[in-house]
This record gives C-alpha cells, sequence and structure tokens, in this order.
C-alpha cells in the first residue's frame, strides 16, 4: 500500500504542479489519468524521490518514504517518460549489466532473474538483438523489464503507451496489469481506454489536484 497525504510541490518558476494530493494506492494496477501539465510527472517523480514535496507525506507498506528515501529507492522499479536511448548492445547484455549495478552480484541468481524477466516481457526470443534494433513497444518492454530487477514493491511507469499501436500497446498493459498483481503499479496516462481497460482503481488529476478516484467506471462518471 502507498499513502499520499496533503502533497504540495510549487516549482521555482511558480507553477503549482501538485495541490494537495491525498491517496491511498493498493496492490494493483493503478491508473492516474489527466492531459498534458496536469502534474502527472511532477506527481510521479515526487513519488519516486527524485524531487521532494514542499509538504505532505509518502509511505509505502509503512516506510516513511521521505525521511527515507534509500529504503524506497531500493523497492522502487521507475520507467520514465521518453526513456529509451540505448547503447548497441543485445538486450540479454543490458540486462545482466543493470543487474549488476542494481546489486545482484550472485551470478547463479542473476542469470535466473534476467532470464525470466527476458521471458516475461517477451523479449526472449529477440535477446540477442540489440535494443537500439527494438520496435517502440519491445523497448518499452525492455523497460519493464530493466524495472523490475530487484523485485521491487513498487512500479512507477509514466506515459508508457504514447506512440505504440494498439497491439502493442494491449500487450504492454496486459503486462502491467499481471505485475499488478504482486505490488502497487502507478501508470500514468492522457488516454481513457487504458485506465479503463484493466486498472482496478484510479485518479483523476486536473491543475495538480486530484479531481476524482476510485473504480475506473465510478471516477470517469464524475467527469
Ligand atoms: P526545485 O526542485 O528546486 O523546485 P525546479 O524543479 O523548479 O527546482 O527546477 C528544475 C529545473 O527545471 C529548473 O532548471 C527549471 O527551470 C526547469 N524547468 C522550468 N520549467 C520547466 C518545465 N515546464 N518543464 C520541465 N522543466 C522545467
Ligand atoms: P503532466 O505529466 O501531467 O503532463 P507535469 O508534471 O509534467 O504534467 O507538469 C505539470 C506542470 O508543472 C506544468 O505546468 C509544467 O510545465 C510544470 N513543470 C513540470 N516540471 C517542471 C519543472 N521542473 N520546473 C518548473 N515547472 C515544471
Amino acid at each position: 500500500m502507498l499513502s499520499l497525504r496533503n502533497l504540495h510541490k510549487t516549482y521555482a518558476n511558480g507553477v503549482h504542479a501538485t495541490r494537495d494530493i491525498s491517496l491511498e494506492i493498493p496492490t494493483g494496477l493503478f491508473g492516474l489519468l489527466g492531459p498534458n501539465g496536469a502534474g502527472k510527472s511532477s506527481l510521479m517523480r515526487t513519488i519516486a524521490t527524485l524531487q521532494r514535496p514542499d509538504s505532505g507525506s509518502i509511505h509505502l507498506d509503512g516506510i516513511d518514504v521521505l525521511a527515507q528515501p534509500q529504503v524506497l529507492r531500493r523497492q522502487l522499479g521507475y520507467l520514465p517518460q521518453d526513456f529509451g536511448v540505448y547503447p548497441k548492445v543485445s538486450a540479454l547484455e543490458l540486462l545482466n549489466h543493470f543487474a549488476v549495478l542494481k546489486g545482484i552480484t550472485a551470478r547463479g541468481e542473476r542469470r535466473e532473474m534476467v532470464e525470466a524477466l527476458l521471458q516475461q516481457t517477451n523479449l526472449w526470443e529477440a535477446r540477442r538483438r540489440a535494443v537500439h534494433t527494438y520496435s517502440g513497444g519491445m523497448r518499452q518492454r525492455f523497460g519493464i523489464a530493466q524495472a523490475l530487477l530487484g523485485a521491487p514493491r513498487l512500479v512507477i511507469v509514466d506515459e508508457p503507451t504514447a506512440g505504440l499501436d494498439p497491439d502493442e500497446r494491449n500487450r504492454f498493459l496486459n503486462l502491467l496489469a499481471r505485475i499488478g498483481e504482486q505490488v502497487v503499479v502507478i501508470l500514468s496516462t492522457h488516454i481513457v481506454a487504458d485506465v479503463t481497460d484493466l486498472c482496478a482503481r484510479m485518479a483523476i488529476i486536473a491543475a495538480g489536484r486530484v479531481v476524482a478516484s476510485g473504480a475506473p467506471q465510478d471516477a470517469i462518471a464524475t467527469l
């Protein structure tokens, strides 16, 4: 369970990106829906401890995230928007490398984890191809494989469906829903169908505020 209480974030330029956001986010796929500029990325960066809120609190399974950001970071898988400049090495090599960086140093354990993630994201057949030759959908799935290294308890995915074709989009959202069976997964999007299809719960944000939250059909009905 991720608990956000009264989060405020104003940037140095005076933009109020996050205004008094409070949400209880249980295990499952959680959709954060809002138009461009609503504050979705700002909220996700705040939860990911890339920036500090001006006030409010964040707890993950009882851990005070603002007091102990390093604890949260070990439990976090984060796929930022527009991620995807990769060196010319294969998916297998790159994932192995990221696993080492994450501190998964035991060879057997690392191999097992990397192979399992390539299977889970349906990239096993393409594991020896360089990631920069992947399609948009394959890159996003590789991004998820990377985010899942180290078995995080919280996964944050920022606008991942932009630029995916319908098949890739469905495949990707199904992957996120399966991951949500075990952990908290937060998906941001400006596309209503992304949240109505597979999200268990959602929030709608506009101009930095939560304007509705709950089950998708209930939240959408308030629009
Ligand atoms: P702080 O975290 O200290 O409040 P900011 O997050 O406000 O600092 O600033 C981070 C950087 O992003 C600054 O250089 C800021 O000028 C820049 N920036 C300003 N406007 C935007 C914007 N609309 N989108 C992204 N970055 C921006
Ligand atoms: P979304 O992800 O919903 O498109 P953002 O969180 O990127 O929304 O942006 C929310 C508001 O904050 C926008 O007005 C944007 O221009 C502004 N903003 C985003 N990042 C920064 C930054 N680093 N510094 C200043 N303003 C920012």
